[in-house]
């Protein structure tokens, strides 16, 4: 393992990114693992250097979803959007895990959907590696109420993997204001009723056994995922493209800070 000084991390960072890029990512972010312990969001058994004890950072990459096309979910045209970006998100850190490799790192990255079939999930809804914490760990985005990763880019509109590597590279900040407005149309919208908001205010507490039901109808019938509770939400610079309401960043109500909502309120996968 090379222990670069901070002049090559910056380096090797800029690289990193910029490859990312050429390849089609929207979102890139850089986590050290120490973050993991420090925050404490995921079991013990669950950190990336838990795993794999040689591992130093996570590099996590998003790309988005298309909003006209996540508006028609449940559908074949969402399902295949869906598939694309898993595809595309496997062989992108695929490709700069191997580049890692090259440089003399030790480098792999953690799959997307790694969890065999649905059927699975419905049994024991729990993700291996969550890339919503590392995507928060990484300065991408924030929790939100509906237990994904708000973007200011994208709203939750986003698909991530994570890149991990012996590589020390600086880690970006963690974004600390809270993206989520709090506006509940993910809780209301879910079509089996997941989502029960907490009465502090904190992040909803979701009956993940129910979605995982709900995907496996949707499984059945070749629509699936579901992931209204992403399309209907109002942030996110994307949908200022297609002409949607959204809360633009100014109009951002930072109505809790994300420290007072987690304390393991949410689950994620
Ligand atoms: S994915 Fe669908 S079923 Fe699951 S919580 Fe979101 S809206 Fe509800
Ligand atoms: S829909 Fe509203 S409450 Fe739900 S995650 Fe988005 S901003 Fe937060």
């Amino acid at each position: 393992m090379k222990d670069p000084d901070s002049k090559e991390r910056s380096a090797l960072k800029q690289k990193l990114k910029r490859e990312a890029a050429k390849l089609g990512i929207n979102l890139t972010g850089f986590a050290n693992v120490e973050r993991w312990e420090e925050y404490g969001y995921t079991a013990p058994e669950f950190y990336p250097q838990s795993i794999w004890p040689w591992a130093r950072t996570v590099m996590v990459m998003g790309v988005q979803i298309f909003l006209p096309m996540l508006e028609t979910t449940p559908s074949v045209v969402y399902s295949e959007l869906y598939n694309t970006t898993n595809r595309m998100l496997d062989e992108t850190a695929y490709k700069i895990a191997n580049l890692l490799n090259t440089f003399g790192y030790r480098a792999h990255f953690f799959p997307r959907d790694c969890y065999g079939d649905i059927s699975v999930l419905v049994k024991k809804p729990e993700a291996a590696f969550s890339h919503v914490i590392a995507g928060y760990y990484a300065g991408i985005g924030t929790i939100g109420m509906n237990h994904t990763l708000i973007t200011k880019e994208y709203g939750p509109r986003v698909r991530m993997v994570s890149v991990i590597t012996d590589a020390v590279i600086t880690p970006d900040r963690i974004i600390k204001s809270n993206l989520c407005v709090g506006c509940m149309q993910c809780v209301k919208n879910c079509p089996v009723k997941a989502f029960t908001p907490s009465k502090e205010g904190l992040a909803a507490d979701m009956d993940k056994h129910k979605c995982a039901l709900y995907h496996q109808q949707l499984k059945g019938e070749f629509r699936y995922p579901c992931g209204k509770c992403t399309a209907v939400c109002p942030v996110g610079e994307d949908r200022k493209i297609y002409g949607r309401s959204s809360v633009t960043e100014d109009g951002i109500r930072h109505v809790r800070s994300f420290g007072s909502m987690t304390g393991g309120q949410f689950s994620v996968s």
